[in-house]
């Protein structure tokens, strides 16, 4: 998500031989936990963890608790064996984005339902999607993205869904500028698009890391007005994603309170037969997955660590995300008085540097590692292969969440 993005190939995470650690000998066979594979592996490059049985849980409580639909954005953490823990979790829908991410879910789930929710694909992926992937349901903001999926696709049993551009919000990445079509062309385009579905629906996506249920509240009301000045009937409203989780600076409101409102400014619409989906991502990853890094060196209140902006830790950098940390000193205890620290990444850019502050053991020294939680989300997935530094570990661990402030 950082501008300063390399645009490179980046060799997949290598997964890692948990063999080699020794456990507590058990009946079923359990996953390791983190500091036990620190003490034996002592890895020089980042490992990502991954808890899959959170990732189960987080996805179970929102799938159950959302009043329709839920989607799996996919672009938030594509590793299949986060898109396994998704569907061990009950989700069954899937939002893709690119022609890639869509042959990954099909080979992976036969009977997942696919929904290709970018507004300007190439037309090879539309087709691609329709004719070998069964996928029915395509997003549009312009009357030209209509024509190519219109020619790409067949008549039988095609879902349009139209995306609202939002005015400007208050995500924490604002998303408002690039894509949807605004009121006056979003009537229009339903009009248009109306009979050429079988099911018809608006979108909209309030930005990432939003923490306003009032932002889901405004934006159904303004759907509501489009669809009354479109006066055609409709299927499905979709709101999108954008669901908050906790950092070490931010505990949002349960997201309880973002489904009532969403679920009130649903029934204020009053659009009979039609069913709410949305396309979380973060809210259902986050919390099951964590980058343990390494300190290489310490200059005063300045880390020098083994992953950076162009690694895992893009968030970190701009626009800043207080991703929670905590120490793992296999040889012993670390100072219990903290201290903030700043990171710099392995590349040579200056850029490479992540404020903080992070809050870790005021003796913090050159060979500690530093775990840092809430990076199943837009973690691993933006890592790129800038000046060497590609190569990390994926391993399933069964350790807790590891969250703000923990
Ligand atoms: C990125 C994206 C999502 C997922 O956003 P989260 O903030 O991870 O929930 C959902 N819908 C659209 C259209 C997106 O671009």
């Amino acid at each position: 998500m950082s501008l300063l993005r390399a645009r490179t190939a980046v060799s997949p995470l290598r997964r890692f031989d948990a063999e080699s650690v020794p456990h507590a000998s058990c009946a079923t066979p359990a996953l390791p936990r983190i500091d036990d594979l620190i003490a034996v592996e002592r890895p020089e490059e980042p490992m990502h963890a991954l808890r899959p049985a959170v990732i189960a849980a987080a996805s179970a409580s929102f799938e159950q608790g959302f009043p329709g639909k839920t989607l799996y954005a996919v672009k938030c953490n594509p590793e299949p064996a986060v898109l396994r823990a998704v569907w061990a979790g009950g989700v069954r829908h899937f939002d893709c984005a690119s022609a890639g991410e869509v042959a990954l879910v099909r080979s992976m789930f036969p009977a997942a339902h696919i929904h290709f929710m970018h507004p300007v694909k190439a037309r090879g992926a539309i087709r691609a999607a329709w004719a070998q992937h069964g996928v029915r349901d395509f997003v549009l903001d312009t009357a030209e993205e209509l024509g190519k999926i219109l020619a790409e696709t067949g008549a039988d049993d095609r879902g349009l869904v139209v995306r609202l551009a939002l005015p400007k919000g208050r995500a924490v990445y604002d998303l408002s500028g690039k894509f949807g079509a605004v009121p006056e062309d979003a009537v229009a385009l339903l009009r248009a698009a109306r009979p050429h579905a079988a099911r018809l629906g608006v979108s909209f996506h309030v930005g990432s890391q939003c923490l306003d249920p009032l932002a889901w509240r405004e934006a159904l009301a303004l759907a509501g007005r489009v669809i009354r000045a479109a006066g055609v009937a409709i299927d499905i409203v979709d709101v999108g994603g954008g669901f908050p989780v906790a950092y070490a600076d931010t505990t949002p409101l349960p997201l309880g309170a973002f489904f009532a409102e969403i679920e009130a400014g649903f029934e204020a619409l009053a659009l009979p037969g039609a069913v709410l989906w949305a396309e979380p991502g973060r809210a259902l990853v986050a919390a099951g997955g964590s980058v343990i890094i390494q300190v290489q060196q310490r200059r005063g209140d300045a880390l020098y660590v083994n992953d950076g902006i162009y690694g895992a830790l893009s968030d970190a950098g701009r626009p800043g995300f207080a991703f929670p940390v905590r120490l793992i000193r296999p040889e012993g205890a670390a100072a219990e008085a903290l201290h903030g620290f700043s990171l710099f990444g392995p590349t040579c850019d200056s850029a490479d540097h992540m404020a903080g502050p992070f809050l870790l053991p005021e003796d913090v020294r050159e060979g500690d590692w530093i775990e840092l939680g809430q990076l199943g989300a837009y973690g691993g997935c933006l890592r790129t292969a800038f000046n060497g530094f590609d190569r990390a570990k994926l391993v399933e661990v069964r350790d807790a969440p590891q969250l703000a402030g923990a």
